[in-house]
């Protein structure tokens, strides 16, 4: 459990008790969701503070062992009596996540010493980054809502339909099925298709045009992550080529990845083989990043991430190659790391589909 490793490892941050504010790292915590809240959290004991609009939905949520829930109307002055009933004299807070005003206020009226150094910053997102058998079949449900969506925006697909409204298509059904967005849907087709990240509009699809989703549900927490390039009717072979390309790479890297190496050297896989395409300047992005609660964690598949990857990491690949002004194929797939090799979430094909 979560909650757990945190307690037996709090000792690392040199200090003698947590403070977390931020609403995912509580949510990561103590499996309970909620806009405003406070978890202090000592190597024996947790308790998390909640006002009036969430306390009693907290009390109908799972217990979690070791965790307290609290009504609080002031957090500050409850966290006070928290510390001064525990005999705290240092706190570590989110360094990374704390604006420097609250920081200060926390110094000032908490009767220890504040510690904002960033240590517990790196334990949480140590903790976080392996993700428990739990989180990954959340992760794995999210992915099924992506893939039925995907099938159900690909069905609607026919010469004049707008990217709107193919986004629109796939935001409305994953609100159906009870999942948010993890993020802003892309879809993006014709000489768009070459924006990386580019905003849906109401261009028109055209056959010949390559038409890039990248989209992910979010159900129960945890985010999804699946990027797939389409064409609508028959491609030139210069597109079929890049297309090509971009498959190889992805593959590659997918096919090699595994516990032991480096973000970086999974990313080298697939700029290798796109440099050696010819391309290597139009792949101007990272070949991925990890998932969990949020659409971006760490560590990533970059050219600067050292970060040796572990099982249980669960990381996108996600290469790309785009021709400005022209097209732009990308392809990801989403997969946890094991000891010799990936499992891959993604099911859905990736023949290039010519629609
Ligand atoms: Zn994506
Ligand atoms: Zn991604």
């Amino acid at each position: 459990m979560p909650l757990q490793k945190l307690m037996s490892r709090l000792g690392e941050t040199g200090a003698e008790c947590a403070l977390i504010e931020s609403p995912v790292n509580r949510r990561y915590f103590t499996g309970f969701h909620s806009s405003a809240g406070m978890l202090l959290v000592s190597a024996d004991r947790a308790v998390h503070l909640l006002d009036f609009r969430y306390f009693e939905m907290a009390k109908q949520a799972a217990a979690r062992p070791g965790l307290q829930t609290r009504q609080a109307r002031d957090f500050l002055a409850a966290a006070r009596e928290v510390c001064r009933e525990w005999g705290i004299s240092s706190l570590g807070i989110e360094a990374q996540w704390q604006p420097v005003a609250r920081a200060t206020r926390l110094e000032k009226e908490l009767p220890c010493q504040v510690v904002w150094d960033g240590k517990l910053d790196r334990l949480i997102g140590e903790l976080r980054a392996v993700k428990t058998p739990e989180e990954r079949n959340k992760i794995a449900a999210a992915q099924q809502v992506t893939e039925a969506a995907f099938v159900h925006a690909l069905n609607r697909i026919r010469p004049g339909v707008t990217e709107r409204t193919l986004t629109a298509e796939i935001d409305c059904f994953f609100r159906r099925e009870g999942a948010e967005l993890a993020f802003e849907t892309i879809c993006v087709a014709g000489p768009n298709s070459s924006l990386p990240h580019g905003e849906p509009s109401a261009y028109q699809v055209q056959p010949g045009d390559f038409i890039t989703f990248d989209m992910g549900a979010k159900l129960d927490g945890y985010c999804s992550d699946m990027t797939r390039t389409v064409a609508l009717g028959k491609v030139k072979p210069e597109q079929r080529r890049i297309y090509g390309a971009v498959l190889e790479a992805q593959t590659a890297v997918l096919a090699r990845l595994k516990a032991g190496m480096t973000g970086k050297d999974g990313d080298a896989i697939a700029r290798e083989i796109i440099s050696r395409e010819g391309f290597g300047e139009c792949f101007g992005h990272g070949t991925g990043h990890s998932v969990g609660l949020e659409i971006h964690e760490s560590p990533c598949l970059n050219t600067a991430d050292e970060t040796i990857l572990r099982p249980g990491m669960v990381v996108t690949v996600e290469p790309g190659i785009y021709l400005e002004g022209r097209f732009g194929v990308r392809i990801e797939d989403m997969v946890a790391v094991e000891e010799d090799g990936v499992y891959n979430f993604t099911a859905v094909d990736k023949t290039l589909l010519e629609l």
